[in-house]
């Protein structure tokens, strides 16, 4: 556990002490979430010498902030995880306990104002709460933050000053989120892109109230249920519903890509406001990066380095990235989804095809001379079946490509093995069945251990192709 300082109105955070980072495996496969309420206590607290506003109207504006309808944590926390998650106040009491006079003059020292506060309680007959949540006077505290939280943890810490927004955040922190920042990349390409700080599309991330939270964020609390994620999707056009659309709207919400075997990922969602929680996100098609599994301390991607601004994250209709033998293309975006198309295989790692006879596509012999031909075998662990897609849409086994000879395209032209050049007729795309070449024909195979040509795509047998691992 640690302690977060978030300064809410400063451009940049105060340097903050990072743990090392812990891979946190995705929840994504659990079932979906039980609802749970925890109980936060909310408690003015006085100094010895110094006392936070006790008037009705100051109480009410705190409730607000954690209970109320409009917004409020509470409310922020139940959308985001579709009901799964509640902030209630302790039955029986008000929703603001308080203002209470705590043992210590005032000082910015989180740890005793929190000692101090539990004791108070204790003495007081408060107890049965889940979190904690300290509101003191900042006037003689001085405190250089605008909200603290443990992260993970159950305490959170607010200057009187605090917002509705530095609430939402510091919980975020005591549900184990980070913070969110971003990458801004070369045109095209997520392999090169420079850290971006503090940035968007969340309450962890600067977004403040109107922004919910990001994809990875509601993968690492296990808020998106499988019906709405795709892990690892096949090659193929998808239509995202918005990522925080009500909890009655069907479809897909989330395209996570693994980017090689290390638990890196990428993934895809579509952000619209007027969505539950998502009122002044930054919209569009977003792609956020993660590393090592670790989703609560994710990056958002902005794929247009030519523009600026602090909402210019979408990855725009007729854009694409490509990524590690990945592309993904926004098509098309409307009010009510996105269409994003896949291309290319994701999970960084090389695959076999077989034919419809069961025989994987073989580099003869193992050869990786130029010219080689390629011909269906019978499938084993070795290297010459073993194909990996590139971004350039290439598939490339023992280090060259699959290649239309010549170039040419007529029916019965060989396929062989050639150095890569990405010019189209090395380049394919497998769309579940077919492997059809960017010069409009089908890789095709004429029997067991026959050479493979290509010919007009007509769906038969020698045409259909099964990926696997
Ligand atoms: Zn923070």
């Amino acid at each position: 556990m640690e302690q977060r300082r978030c300064r809410w109105r400063a451009a940049a955070l105060a340097a903050l002490v990072l743990a090392g980072l812990t891979a946190v495996p995705a929840t994504a496969d659990a079932a979906p979430a039980q609802a749970v309420t925890k109980r936060l206590a909310v408690v003015l607290v006085d100094f010895t010498d110094s006392r936070i506003d006790a008037s009705a109207a100051y109480r009410a504006k705190v409730r607000d902030m954690y209970f109320g309808d409009g917004q409020s944590s509470a409310r922020y926390f139940r959308e985001a995880s579709d009901g799964a998650l509640t902030f209630a106040p302790l039955p029986g009491r008000p929703e603001v306990l308080g203002p209470w006079t705590i043992d210590m003059a005032a000082a910015c020292d989180s740890g005793r104002m929190n000692t101090k506060t539990r004791e108070m309680l204790a003495a007081r007959g408060v107890t049965g709460y889940d979190s904690l949540a300290i509101w003191f006077p900042n006037r003689l505290a001085k405190c250089g933050w605008g909200g603290l939280g443990q992260q993970p943890g159950s305490v959170t810490w607010m200057p009187d000053g605090g917002s509705a927004s530095g609430v939402a955040h510091e919980l975020g922190h005591n549900l184990g989120l980070r913070h969110l920042s971003s990458v801004t990349c070369a045109a095209g390409t997520l392999s090169n892109c420079a850290d971006a700080g503090y940035r968007g599309s969340s309450v962890m991330g600067g977004g403040g109230y109107a922004s919910g939270l990001s994809a990875p964020e509601l993968l690492h609390l296990g808020w998106v249920p499988p019906a709405q994620l795709r892990t690892a999707p096949a090659p193929g056009t998808y239509t995202l519903v918005p990522l925080h659309a009500p909890a009655s709207v069907a479809g897909a919400r989330v395209l996570e890509l693994p980017r090689g075997t290390g638990g890196d990922r990428i993934t895809v969602a579509y952000r619209k406001n007027g969505n539950t929680i998502d009122t002044g996100v930054g919209e569009g098609v977003q792609l956020h990066l993660t590393k090592r599994g670790a989703f609560h301390t994710s990056q958002l991607v902005d794929p247009s380095p030519a523009t600026g601004g602090k909402d210019d994250t979408g990855l725009k209709p007729g854009s694409r990235v490509t990524d590690g033998g990945v592309t993904v293309e926004t098509v098309s975006v409307t009010a009510t989804g996105a269409t994003v198309r896949v291309t290319g295989q994701a999970s960084g790692g090389a695959q076999r095809y077989a034919d419809a006879e069961g025989r994987c596509l073989d580099v003869a012999g193992g050869a990786a001379t130029a010219g080689t031909r390629v011909l269906t075998w019978a499938c084993h662990d070795g290297a010459n079946q073993r194909w990996t897609p590139s971004g350039d849409r290439t598939l490339r086994s023992l280090g060259a490509c699959l290649d239309v000879r010549g170039n040419a395209t007529a029916d019965g032209t060989p396929v062989i093995l050639w150095p890569c050049h990405g010019q189209p007729n090395q380049q394919w795309t497998h769309d579940g069945t077919t492997l059809r070449s960017a010069t409009g024909k089908c890789l095709t195979t004429t029997g067991g251990g026959s050479a493979t040509v290509i010919r007009t795509c007509d769906g038969t047998a020698g045409q259909r192709w099964t990926r696997g691992a």
